[in-house]
């Protein structure tokens, strides 16, 4: 079993009790971390890339969309658990449309780091255009009602966000068609102490008045304990991202101070693949925070 439909993990992930993770990669290394992780634990995964930071105007390298769809979807294919492509979170309707096309299996039209808010009648015009051409292309789309509070690390301060109503919610899901749609209830994107407090009895409210699979974004600011909660709610995926990142930087960190780079053999530290690779350490913390972060959804032995 390998490549499979988002929407076939959803529903799986919701007839048996479990969340199914969305892992944000950013290369080469960190995908196959991901996957080796769900391999060692057998879950099903959902891999894939943030729109926004492809697409980010400022870059200095364009990056190319199909290059990381090829590069996920044979990831996919060799996999030994159920793995499905998601584009998440991409500000640019055009690259989420070619996403689509381009054989992601999911995409998600999301402004989350925009400075100024769409009004929701031009969110549910957006949204409901990407759905229709997304469908086309054999695609699902992911939605989002209500705004995660966004965390600044180096300010340190939080930028408040907006409760998901679950009328409105109903509503959105209703007039644009999307296959999934990612709430907000106390979660918190960019946040990373897993701190932050899940309004359980708001996150219950919404599964019973809303039809489709819930997504909660903002998995590192979530309690380990308060995950398998948010599954056995009926919450089909969470997104996490950040806290994969931090993992690999302590481990660079670490790697720094005990090591004097300046006397070792540069094949050894980049590319050898043995124990004193740093690419391998770095893969290594990224395959411990997924493995756990699956355990702690209900996500071991699930692989179908
Ligand atoms: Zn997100």
């Amino acid at each position: 079993m390998s490549r499979v439909s988002v929407k076939e993990l959803m529903e799986h992930a919701l007839a048996h009790k479990y969340a199914v993770g969305y892992f944000e990669s950013w290369n080469l290394e960190s995908t196959l971390a991901v996957v080796r992780a769900a391999e060692n634990v057998k879950s099903p995964v959902i891999i894939g890339v943030c729109g926004t930071y492809i697409g980010e105007p400022k870059r200095r390298y364009k990056e190319s969309l199909t290059v990381y769809q090829a590069m996920l979807s044979q990831i996919a294919k060799e996999a030994e658990v159920p793995v499905a492509l998601l584009l998440n979170e991409s500000d640019d309707e055009e690259m989420v449309i070619r996403a689509a096309e381009s054989g992601f299996d999911m995409v998600m039209y999301a402004p989350v780091f925009a400075d100024e808010e769409i009004p929701l009648e031009e969110l549910t015009k957006i949204q409901k255009r990407i759905a229709q051409k997304a469908h086309q292309y054999g695609a699902a789309a992911e939605g989002e009602v209500g705004e995660l509070p966004l965390y600044h690390s180096a300010a340190g301060k939080l930028h408040d966000g907006e409760d998901t109503d679950p009328e409105v919610c109903a509503a959105f899901v209703k007039e644009t068609g999307i296959d999934t749609v990612a709430v907000s209830v106390g979660n918190c994107h960019l946040k990373e102490d897993g701190m932050v407090t899940i309004n359980f009895e708001a996150l219950k409210k919404l599964a019973e008045r809303i039809d489709i699979p819930l997504v909660l974004h903002g998995g590192t600011s979530i309690a380990r304990a308060d995950l398998g909660k948010a599954a056995a709610l009926g919450v089909a995926k969470v997104n996490f991202g950040t806290g994969m990142k931090r993992a690999v930087l302590d481990t660079l960190k670490q790697y720094m101070a005990e090591h004097d780079v300046d006397r070792m053999n540069p094949n050894d530290v980049l590319g050898r693949g043995t124990d004193k690779d740093l690419l391998v350490l770095e893969q290594e913390a990224v395959i411990r925070y997924v493995e756990e972060t699956i355990r702690a959804m209900n996500g071991e032995n699930k692989a179908f």
